[in-house]
């Protein structure tokens, strides 16, 4: 894989083989490449005219519209670092990020940007110049399923913001000198925080342009494809697997704005997209509206889940119900998105020991080990913790010297995930490290019961956690969410599992919820069940 520089590089080639067409579809709009390329000049030449120097910080906290893209691409053309923020985030939750990472320059919509202004103002003290987008301007202006908020009344004599599509379409030039290199950072990408507090991973532009180019040249998706954003783009499986593979391939980005799956299917027949990536929880959640037919799957070249969990019930239930095969990969934001996946004309094996689907294999380029507690290479089919070394590893975590040096000893990731490699090089994830549940001394997988509880036909999503048991030290307790139209007791789903796991492992506690917590990724949140009770 030889990739080039920077993201931007491979913007600009597709803007040289490519001026016409779409970059970024968005409902009834369209950017082109060579629109995308000039707007999002002029945005650069605005931050850099309000005084933004090259490596300054810009956070960027929009939902998935074109809006988020020129703010991007604009403030890489400008030479700054960008900081992707959860647009649902409250102004308490981006304050953390928006005063860690220094930042100078804030895109959001204009009700995120008055929130902050009334409430954290005074804790982010560099911020200087807003952005600020309303973010029905590029689509259908009556559409009224999408946009949720409205124009916020005109800004006051001391409000420095700046609309967003006012700034791109002023034709401003980009300036001279700013060009990012290679080993410049990128972004400055905040873990999820399914595991605790945030950490702010430095993707620099070669990480992202490496594992966008490995996903080009890796995946059967022609050239001008249309891919599909499922996932934020403000999740680095977004940014890379979407927008910057994208990008390297010249397609069309399609963007509903966030995840509602009946609009999502009503985007897929418009657009036929050829690529898609989501957690497990999206698809699910698309197979299960009414709507959904084959059809509206028979575009795709390629549908990918990753970035979480993906129990086998799961892609045999999709294969039956639409047709295509779930690709899985495995990756964290600490490399750039994905380090391992199946190669494409391949299915992922299914370790007939504990019936978890293996993640696929790792890049030519990358190296994955599984280590003792030692830091000892195990032998193949033991356990341990999964170590990745490669081109989208990150130099490190924004300002945390001692969490970076415990994380990347000697440049190699430690993930803080417990898996195995077989014989033949497929990988397989076991669970994260500490989510494991001591139950009067035995070692539980959640993913292990997870993965039974999705066989059973009425559930449609599952998480299990370890809760205090006066006996047992820990006791294992399953909450689940049903599909529509099936009814079960919590009991049966407790014997159901008895019946296929050791005893030490059926949950002894199962609760049935109508939805389980989840990130705005679509990540099953069990920090937040465990710590319900
Ligand atoms: P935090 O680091 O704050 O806990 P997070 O771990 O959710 O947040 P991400 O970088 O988005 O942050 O997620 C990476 C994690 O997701 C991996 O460490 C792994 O536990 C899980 N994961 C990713 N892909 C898969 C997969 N295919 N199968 C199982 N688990 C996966």
């Amino acid at each position: 894989v030889t990739p080039p520089p920077t993201v931007l590089h491979a913007f600009r080639a597709a803007v040289g083989r490519a001026p016409d067409r779409a970059a970024l579809a968005y409902f009834d709009g369209r950017l082109s490449y060579r629109e995308t390329d000039a707007l999002s000049d002029s945005v650069a030449g605005h931050l850099a005219a309000r005084g933004l120097r090259r490596g300054d910080r810009v956070a960027v906290m929009l939902q998935n519209s074109p809006h988020f893209v020129l703010a991007l691409l604009g403030a890489w053309k400008a030479g700054a670092t960008v900081v992707p923020l959860n647009p649902m985030y409250r102004s308490g939750e981006a304050g953390h990020a928006l005063r860690d990472a220094g930042v100078t320059a804030l895109a959001c919509s204009d009700r995120a940007w008055a929130e902050y202004l009334r409430e954290t103002a005074a804790a982010a003290p560099d911020l200087r110049i807003a952005l600020t987008a309303c973010e029905r301007d590029l689509q259908s202006v009556d559409d009224p399923r999408v946009f949720r908020s409205e124009r916020l009344p005109a800004p006051g004599p001391d409000d420095p913001a700046d609309d967003l599509l006012a700034v791109a379409r002023a034709g401003h030039a980009p300036p001279a000198g700013r060009e990012p290199a290679a080993a410049d950072t990128a972004l400055i990408s905040y873990t999820s925080g399914t595991g605790g507090t945030p950490k702010g991973a430095m993707n620099s532009h070669a990480n992202i342009a490496y594992n966008a180019e490995r996903q080009r040249v890796g995946q059967p998706v022609p050239e001008g494809s249309g891919y599909f954003a499922l996932a934020p783009l403000f999740h680095i499986t977004g940014m890379v697997c979407q927008f910057a593979a994208c990008t390297a391939n010249a397609g069309t980005l399609v963007l509903t704005h966030r995840f509602e799956p009946g609009l999502v299917l009503e985007a897929f027949a418009a657009h036929r997209p050829a690529y898609a990536i989501g957690p497990a929880t999206a698809f699910m959640a698309l197979a299960a509206h009414p709507d959904a037919t084959p059809d509206h799957f028979a575009s795709f070249r390629q549908l990918s889940s990753g970035g979480a969990p993906l129990p086998p019930a799961l892609v045999e239930r999709f294969r039956a119900g639409f047709g295509p095969y779930l690709r899985n990969g495995y990756g964290l934001t600490e490399c750039t998105a994905p380090c391992a996946s199946v190669p494409p004309g391949r299915e992922a094996p299914v370790d007939p020991v504990s019936g978890t689907l293996s993640v696929g294999v790792p890049g030519a380029d990358t190296v994955v080990r599984i280590l003792d507690e030692a830091g000892r290479e195990v032998p193949f089919g033991e356990q341990g913790e999964i170590a990745v070394r490669g081109p989208q590893v990150v130099p490190g975590y924004w300002n945390l010297p001692e969490a970076t040096a415990a994380a990347f000893p000697d440049g190699e990731l430690r993930t803080g995930d417990i898996g195995f490699m077989d014989a033949a090089g497929w990988l397989y994830v076991v669970d994260r490290k500490k989510d494991m549940i001591n139950a009067s001394g035995f070692k539980v997988w959640p993913r292990e019961v997870e993965d039974v509880l999705y066989t059973h036909p009425a559930v449609r999503e599952a998480a299990v956690v370890g809760v205090p048991d006066a006996y047992r030290g820990e006791t294992v307790r399953a909450y689940v969410s049903l599909r529509p139209g099936t009814s079960v007791e919590p009991g049966e789903l407790g014997t159901y599992c008895k019946e296929r796991l050791a005893a030490y492992k059926y949950p002894r506690e199962v609760e049935i919820l109508t939805e389980l917590p989840k990130t705005t990724s679509g990540k099953i949140l069990r920090r937040e069940l465990r710590s319900s009770r």
